[in-house]
């Protein structure tokens, strides 16, 4: 199965296969993440990394794993400094960018925007969130860590019970982690939201279709036995104004306490991130910081790992990275952690 050259938009591109190729070849980055050794396998490759709306993990996870790999980045950010807010159309930028680089990662807020960028360029594109609509990149890194973290209490994703919390109508990454999760056997989703916040109605379909047991309540307590926690921000720019989204921000929050009474004692806790750690809301409290089953800076870790498969695949080089390897000189001490 070839991933070189293909764009990836969507989740809805991969199979059971397909994110186990992108998960050996992420495993196989490690090294390289943690500097124990360099490659140079993409020196003289540029990354346009384009992000059109608020982004600091995803951004800089893109930059790095491409740096990781020997390339160099070239970035905008915001809509104001881009051409777009002159009224260019995204296939124009897409023609112009695409001859500049070798890959482009790009965000945007808008629902299918990545989609219709993807058309005018001459170069695969990674969609790195558009609008509500996906996030495929953090759904391949949130399923690499629960696999890896279910493994390590000898689980697996087959047959496990996970618990998705909070904004799960616009939030992106709980859609494409949905779908994702839909490929496997015997789920049990527990789906907690304020009403207004459901989960849409046809991911709950796609995953009942697949054989998978939904619950869908709006009640934290007593619904947190799961093998996975998966919390969510109120994500408060999609909405019509503050005002509204702030009756939502606070209502459902996870600390010690309630893990404690609520959760299993290997119960894994995630969070895309950037938990909203101001006082009305803190969703997911500082006090579980020293909980070992707090997975959410993992989580983050694995997004270079992944990122930098995604590059390696899309670019063709994923079996040429050790041939193009280095020293690293410098003090390190990442092969620690
Ligand atoms: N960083 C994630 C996203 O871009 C989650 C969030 O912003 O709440 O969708």
């Amino acid at each position: 199965m070839s991933f070189k050259g293909e764009h990836i938009l969507s989740v809805k591109q991969f199979d059971r296969d397909k994110i186990q190729q992108v998960f050996d070849i992420a495993r196989s980055m490690e090294p390289y993440a943690r500097r124990q050794k360099r490659t140079k396998v993409l020196d003289g490759a540029i990354l346009g990394n384009l992000f059109f709306e608020p982004s600091t993990r995803t951004r800089v996870s893109f930059g790095c794993a491409f740096n990781l790999l020997g390339g160099e980045v070239r970035e905008t950010t915001g809509m104001q400094s881009s051409a777009l807010s002159k009224g260019e159309s995204l296939f124009d930028t897409a023609r112009v960018i695409s001859s500049y680089s070798d890959v482009i990662a790009m965000r945007h807020p808008q629902a299918g925007s990545v989609a219709e960028f993807a058309e005018g360029s001459r170069v695969p594109v990674l969609n790195g969130g558009d609008g509500a609509n996906e996030h495929p990149t953090q759904a391949l890194l949130d399923l690499f860590t629960i696999e890896k973290e279910l493994a390590s209490s000898q689980q697996q994703m087959d047959g496990m019970h996970i618990a998705m919390i909070g904004d799960l109508k616009f939030g992106r990454t709980v859609h494409s982690l949905s779908k994702l999760l839909a490929l496997y056997k015997n789920i049990q989703f527990t789906l907690i939201a304020p009403n207004e916040l459901a989960m849409p109605d046809e991911i709950v379909s796609l995953i009942e279709n697949a054989g998978h047991k939904v619950r869908i309540t709006d009640v934290l307590e007593g619904n947190l036995n799961a093998d996975i926690v998966y919390q969510t921000r109120i994500q408060e720019e999609r909405f019509p104004s503050q005002d509204e989204a702030n009756k939502y921000r606070g209502k459902f929050r996870l600390n010690q306490e309630i893990y404690t009474r609520h959760c299993k004692s290997n119960t894994v806790i995630m969070h895309p991130l950037p938990r909203d750690s101001r006082l009305e809301a803190n969703e997911l409290d500082n006090d579980l910081n020293l909980n070992p089953n707090l997975a959410i800076f993992r989580q983050a870790d694995n997004g270079v790992l992944v990122r930098m498969a995604l590059f390696a695949l899309t670019l063709g080089v994923e079996n040429l990275v050790s041939n193009y390897e280095c020293e690293v000189p410098w003090y390190s001490n990442k092969g620690q952690s």
